[in-house]
């Protein structure tokens, strides 16, 4: 899987949807992109708090007492259409420079990034066989397995 820099996963490990909030960066955080403490916003009892956040909607959202946020700023359809497709084309890239490094049969070194042709290092774990790699352009491909 590529190593982003931005998780869209939640608490849940539920994949960020449309309406979900763009600043959201999972409860782990005290505060989300926009500086809102997520405990401060919600208030109340700590029994259940983060189900009565607005932020994102889960399994365990509460159907009632949620609260609002005027930072609030909702994943658009095309938003979310947009990131599906980096991921995808991520993940494809990712895949194709794996079967790269294990065709050269070394356990470190480097070959050529298949999205920007830069050099992309990489080693391979001798007691499991995973693979790290990152690529010598900031933002393009990086990941650890
Ligand atoms: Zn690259």
């Amino acid at each position: 899987m590529p190593l982003l820099a931005h998780s869209f996963q939640d608490s849940e490990g539920d994949t960020m949807k449309p309406g979900d909030c763009i600043w959201y960066t999972g409860t782990m955080n005290a505060n989300c992109e926009k500086g809102v403490c997520y405990r401060a916003l919600v208030g109340g009892p700590d029994l259940g708090w983060m189900a009565r956040l607005p932020c994102i909607t889960t399994r365990l959202s509460a159907t009632e007492g949620r609260v609002d946020c005027a930072a609030k700023a909702p994943m658009s359809q095309e938003e979310y259409d947009r990131q599906q497709a980096e991921h995808k084309a991520a993940f494809a890239m990712t895949s194709t420079a794996i079967r790269a490094i294990r065709a050269t049969g070394l356990s470190e070194g480097s070959i050529e990034c298949p999205k920007c042709k830069k050099g992309l290092h990489f080693s391979v774990a001798r007691s499991n066989g995973h693979i790290w790699g990152r690529c010598e352009t900031g933002g393009c491909l990086a990941w650890m397995m």
